[in-house]
Formats: structure tokens, sequence, C-alpha cells
């Protein structure tokens, strides 16, 4: 049964260094837990975006925004309805739905972070009161809101309870003096405790004003960013009663429907190392637990498809991309990027200055939500490389790409660029 549901329009990341709040206040703003989702902890670091959504009301009467849940919160008893302004008591009315992309704090994840940043139409930046600002993924995650231009940005200055006044004075100059001259200038600073459930109507609201929902671009073809894939199948369930493979993501382009054909590539990768496309069928579409008829570029969703599911299970699909059948960009084995690099390696507790590409050197790529690395075989006119890839990719022209190297045992980004053709 289809429900009258609205799919969220917009998606707001959550980004900051490790510890400074972000999953405690994606709960204060949405109700759920992200990392209740993460159910491959374990599995070692693939791209795991945690996910959330909230439905932004607005009171009829007094104008107050404010996300439902947090409305809900602050309600006086568990006995009063739900669903009403916490100033005039009046009922609120449904604005519009955002999403929240939890994004993991790890400086090893930088290049997930950078990735899921696309997946973004702003962000709250946290910066937890009772740490000296800045950290270095708090540094790190900032550059990436720059390389990515996420230009909406609200800053979170979190934890105020743990510290004093005078603490939480110095610590919002130290923000001020660190987002100088960034692309964060300007972004307004709201003081929080995410955990006592403090201010964070404030949020709410400002989200509101600072983070609109993009303008939907209906001309261009369907696509998919595959950011998961799963088995959803319980292990020994019946034959007849299997589901498709379901691919998660989120959509960039265009709109998809119930019953249509979808291609995906670069595709199923033989034991041989080759890549061959896939088709097939959409029989689902969700946000959340909500079932849709059609889907447009707003929230990650989850598609439900005809494919055996041993090829969707353990998120194999992670950075495929899907479209409809004909319609995608070919499946690169090699690629040339114009590069742009840092002058210091970002997220390192260190200073250490980025040094020039090298033929023959192992770097590592994301490019939307694929990750591959490369041996570099040529340096080319105005800093383009060109890399021989591990695991093709299957991008546009022009998309952005993240660029990181391997220093110390772990890869770090060293700069961003454009594929060219
Ligand atoms: P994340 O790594 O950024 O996702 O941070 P978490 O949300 O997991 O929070 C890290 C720790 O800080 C947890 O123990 C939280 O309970 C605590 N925490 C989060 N927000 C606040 C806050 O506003 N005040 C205080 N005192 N602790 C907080
Ligand atoms: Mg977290």
């Amino acid at each position: 049964k289809k429900t009258d549901f609205i799919q969220s329009s917009c998606n707001v990341g959550l980004v900051g260094h490790v510890d400074h709040g972000k999953t405690t206040l994606v709960k204060a703003l949405s109700g759920t837990w992200t990392e209740k989702y993460s159910d491959e902890i374990n599995r070692g670091i693939t791209i795991k975006l945690g996910y959330a959504e909230a439905a932004i009301d607005q009171c009829p009467n007094c104008n107050l925004i404010i996300a439902e849940s947090v409305a809900n919160n602050l309600r006086k008893s568990k006995k009063d309805q739900k669903g009403m302004c916490p100033n005039c008591g009046t009922k609120l009315n449904f604005k519009r739905r955002i999403s929240f992309v939890d994004a993991p704090g790890h400086e090893i994840l930088m290049a997930t972070m950078l990735s899921g940043a696309s997946l973004m139409d702003g962000a709250l930046l946290l910066i937890a009161a009772n740490e000296e600002c800045p950290q270095p993924q708090t540094r790190e995650h900032l550059a990436a809101l720059g390389i990515a231009k996420i230009e909406n940005i609200i800053i979170i200055q979190n934890k105020i309870d743990a510290v004093g006044k005078e603490r939480a004075i110095e610590h919002y100059n130290q923000i001020k003096d660190f987002v100088k001259g960034t692309i964060a200038e300007n972004a307004p600073i709201i003081p929080t405790s995410a955990i006592f459930n403090s201010n964070i109507d404030l949020i709410s609201e400002k989200i509101e004003e600072i983070i609109p929902s993009p303008d939907l671009d209906h001309d261009s073809e369907f696509l998919f960013n595959i950011a998961r894939s799963f088995d959803v199948n319980k292990p020994g369930s019946e034959i007849e009663k299997i589901n498709g493979g379901v691919i998660g993501g989120s959509i960039i382009t265009g709109t998809i429907s119930v019953g249509e054909e979808i291609e995906i590539r670069p595709g199923f990768r033989s034991k041989e190392g080759k890549y061959s496309t896939i088709i097939t069928t959409v029989e689902s579409i969700y946000e959340g637990r909500n079932s849709l008829n059609s889907a447009k570029p707003g929230g990650l969703i989850a598609i439900g498809t005809k494919l055996d599911p041993s090829l969707t299970r353990s998120d194999q699909l992670i950075g495929n991309v899907a479209g409809i059948p004909g319609t995608l960009p070919d499946v690169q084995y090699s690629v040339e990027i114009e590069a742009h690099l840092l002058k210091e390696v970002l997220g390192a507790e260190e200073e250490i200055a980025v040094t020039p590409i090298i033929k023959n050197e192992l770097i590592m790529i994301v490019v939307g939500t694929s990750l591959s690395a490369g041996v570099v075989e040529k340096i080319g006119k105005k800093n383009t490389i060109t890399l021989k890839l591990k695991r093709p990719i299957c991008a546009l022209d022009g998309s952005i790409v993240a660029i990181s190297r391997r220093i110390k045992n772990r890869f770090r980004l060293i700069g961003y660029g454009y594929l060219i053709s």
C-alpha cells in the first residue's frame, strides 16, 4: 500500500572531529540513532553513512519553525499530545522533510567523507567547546567542505554544558579565528548541548534559513550513486519468498519509478577481473521505512531490484552508478585528472607538506561513492595526471575527484581534481 509520504528534499551533512557530538545531535534532531543501522560495524572500512531524517514543521499561529521530534521532546509531559507548537500549543503544519548524513569522523575515512559530501546540500560543523579549536579532523572536514563547495554551513558549538562562561567565549573566539578566510567565514555559530537538548530548536530554525532544498534539475537523465548494497533476506528463506537485491544511495539527477529498467556500471566483476554491465528492473523504492512509487533527488533511498541478492550482498555494488540503460558514461580503466594539490596534508597531527605527484606512485581516488587506486602513468601539462586504475569507475566528465596518497601507512587527502575525458 502506497502512502502519501513526502520524500525528503534536502541532505544535511554532519561533520567535525570524532566525539564532538554528531551522532548525539542527529538523535536530538530526528529521534533516530544512526549507529543502529551500522549493522556491519566490524566489517572494516567500507562506506557507511549513518542516516536519519526529520520532518520540519511550522506553526500556523506563531510561525515557529521546528523539527517534529524536537517539538515532541519539548512537551511538558509525555502525556501531552504530539505534533503541537511548544510556544503556543497550536497544531504544527508539515513544511518539508530533511535527511541527515552522519559522516564518519575518523581521519582515515576522509575520502569517504568527501564522497559523502557530494550528497550534501549543506552541513552542520560540530566543534566541542571542551577541547581547543581546531582539532585535526575539524580542520580536515572544513577543508573538504571548501573543496566540495558546500557553502551552506552552520557551526554548532557543542558541549556547552561542559564548560564555564569564560571558556565558552574563549572557544567562540577560537572558532572565529579558525574560520576566517574559509568557506565558513560567515556561518552562524549556535551554542548547544546535544545531550541535554538545549538550543536544538534553534538549529531547526537555522537550517530552514541557511540550507534550502536545492532546485531540481528536471531535464537530466536518471543518475544514481550507489553508496551501499544489501541482501535483505534472512538466512534459509524459501525460494519463492526471496527478495531481489537492494541498492542504496542517492539520486544525483532525474527520477525513477517502480517498473522501470535500470543499468548498473561498472557492474559485475568476474573471477578474471573483467566487469560486465548489469540490467535489472526496479521492484520497489523506499526512503527509510516508507514506500514510494517514484523518487527524485533528495534523501538516501533504497531501490529493490530483480537481481540475484548474492550480487548485492555486503556492499558489493558500492561505487557503481545506476541509470536508464544506454545513458550511462563509459566505464574507464584509465583516467585523466586535472589535479589541484593542497599545501599541506590535512588531518595529521604534525604539519606535512604535500610534495608533487610523481610518475609510478600509487594514488587513491574517490569519485562519487566510488573508491579506486591507481598508478600514475603520466604527468601532463597544467597539472594533469593519468592513472591506470585497479578498479574501473563510471562517472561523468567534470566529476570532482578526491586525491589521497599513502603517508606513514595511512591514506591522507592531498588534493582534489576534476575528471577530464
Ligand atoms: P560523534 O563521534 O561526533 O558522533 O560523537 P557522539 O555523538 O558519539 O558523542 C561522543 C560523546 O560525547 C558521547 O559520550 C556523548 O554522550 C557525548 N556528548 C555529545 N553531545 C554532548 C553535549 O552536548 N554535552 C556533553 N557533555 N557531552 C556530549
Ligand atoms: Mg558518530
